[in-house]
């Protein structure tokens, strides 16, 4: 039983994946997103979700399908918890170890001083979040909705004001005293910020990646924090909505980069008064789960045909499934196998068990990169059903057919059925997205529910004072020498 749910959930999944489904993108939510749940929490849960957040992106390599997840275990004396959507290699055991005794080590001020263990531990990582932050910064349409917008917008007059950012002043340098309108200097950030994305960091040379990456922050830093990419990001005019979009997320990859400079200074700084605090790994075994490898179904039309309730499927819904998505039945081919895990944040929660239902406060996890569509699921209807506080700090809504049910592991939502009525919860409303989705493409073959709900995200580290590391790394952006010095 609990292996036939998994697998229709899995063709399900991979199905909406394939349509490129996203709870939180048009076409298919039209009744607007909420990345971010920031104005919901406290803060408390604001600083412990960017601290296990920052830990859990410290601690990740950036090889493929790698995510971890961190949180606090407040029952008695705090402790760490750290889980992976799998089980723990040694090498991710003596990296946790490392980055531990570093994180409390008096000789670790800041980001800088920890860069050695980051551009080891997490470098391909690190060339990722550039590399994609170079994508996005020149993308065509993005280009173009700076060109448009910024004839509309009314700069500062003094433009330095413009890019609210410590050390931004170093690039108004080159200008003299004689700073050109707006719409230039922002195309000269963009320029510089594109050239410096251009190529990742030498892991062999530390000195010289360190400074490199100060220079990529203040430039990041600077546009991220820049009230023209505010108006993109906050317009509410709902025809603009894709250019809100191409901004976001630029914003968000702005936000990565710099993750790796202040979330990582800003962890240092919190942590010193928080370690050395004992830590332990999840390696619990779970039983009666859906992880496993199986096959789906042969073909991405019975899928189909399954989602829609048909046996068979019309030559129209046949023609436009085939225009529209073209890779779909090649990519069913390539994804035939799946390899179902449980996700590293839903192993904290069946780790912490029953006892977890006994607490009332917000329980945040961090998770190196945003909780997927099907977390979200589980962890709302978790919270919904046991009046838990469950919460990671964002999501892309996207679905996996990797993921796994977590079905008896966690054992108190067996019912006398013998079903886990947050799995049931979970099936219900993956069905119904498909449903819904399957109905704005295929008009009229099945009808559409009303009913909607998403989580959000937001990984950016933003809003703190100019403090001593921010200085730190605006002085090494200006003057390469300093590296040197603090590497040798
Ligand atoms: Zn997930």
């Amino acid at each position: 039983m609990a292996h036939n749910n998994q697998t229709n959930l899995s063709e399900q999944l991979q199905l909406l994946h394939e349509l490129q489904y996203s709870d939180h993108e048009m076409p298919y939510q039209a009744a607007g997103k909420i990345y971010s749940n920031k104005q919901f929490r406290n803060l408390d849960t604001n600083r412990d979700v960017r601290l296990l957040d920052t830990i859990a992106v410290a601690l990740t390599t950036g090889n493929p399908g790698d995510v971890f997840a961190a949180s606090f275990d407040k029952r008695q004396q705090v402790q760490l918890v750290l889980s992976k959507n799998g089980p723990p290699t040694p090498e991710d055991v003596s990296a946790a170890n490392e980055l531990i005794s570093l994180i409390g080590s008096p000789s670790v001020a800041d980001a800088i001083d920890l860069f050695p263990f980051l551009i080891r531990r997490c470098g391909v990582n690190i060339d990722k979040r550039i590399h994609n932050l170079h994508t996005s910064i020149q993308d065509g349409e993005l280009l173009n909705d700076f060109t448009l917008a910024l004839q509309a917008y009314t700069p500062e007059a003094n433009i330095q004001a413009e890019f609210p950012a410590a050390g931004a002043d170093m690039f108004f340098e080159d200008y003299r005293n004689a700073v050109p309108a707006f719409a230039t200097v922002w195309g000269d950030f963009v320029e510089m910020l594109t050239n410096e994305t251009a190529q990742g960091l030498d892991a062999e040379d530390v000195a010289s990646s360190v400074q490199k990456y100060a220079e990529l922050f203040v430039l990041a830093d600077a546009l991220r924090r820049s009230p023209f990419l505010k108006t993109l990001t906050d317009d509410r005019n709902l025809s603009n909505k894709d250019r809100k979009e191409r901004a976001e997320k630029m914003k968000r990859r702005l936000d990565k980069v710099c993750q790796y400079i202040s979330g990582v200074s800003h962890l240092i700084q919190k942590a010193k008064r928080l370690f050395p605090i004992p830590h332990r790994w999840v390696t619990d075994t779970f039983t009666g789960t859906g992880e496993g490898v199986f096959d789906l179904c042969d073909s991405a039309y019975d899928a189909v045909a399954n989602g829609l309730d048909q046996s068979s499927l019309s030559p129209e819904t046949l023609d436009k499934l085939n225009r529209h998505f073209p890779s779909i039945i090649g990519n069913w081919e390539k994804n035939h196998t799946v390899h179902a895990c449980i996700h590293a944040e839903l192993r904290i929660i069946l780790h912490f068990g029953p006892s977890s239902l006994h607490d009332t406060h917000v329980h945040p996890i961090g998770v190196s990169k945003r909780s997927c569509f099907c977390c979200v699921l589980w962890m709302e209807s978790h919270n919904r059903i046991f009046r838990t506080q469950w919460m990671t700090s964002g999501s892309h809504g996207k679905p996996y057919a990797n993921w796994a049910l977590p079905g008896a592991a966690c054992s108190y939502a067996i019912g006398a059925d013998g079903r886990s009525s947050v799995d049931d919860a979970v099936l219900e409303l993956v069905s119904t997205r498909l449903t819904d989705a399957l109905d704005w493409l295929f008009p009229g073959q099945k009808r559409i529910s009303d009913e909607h709900v998403s989580s959000g995200d937001d990984s950016s580290d933003d809003g703190e004072e100019p403090s001593v590391w921010q200085q730190r790394v605006v002085d090494l952006a200006i003057n390469p020498l300093l590296t040197s010095v603090a590497y040798t």
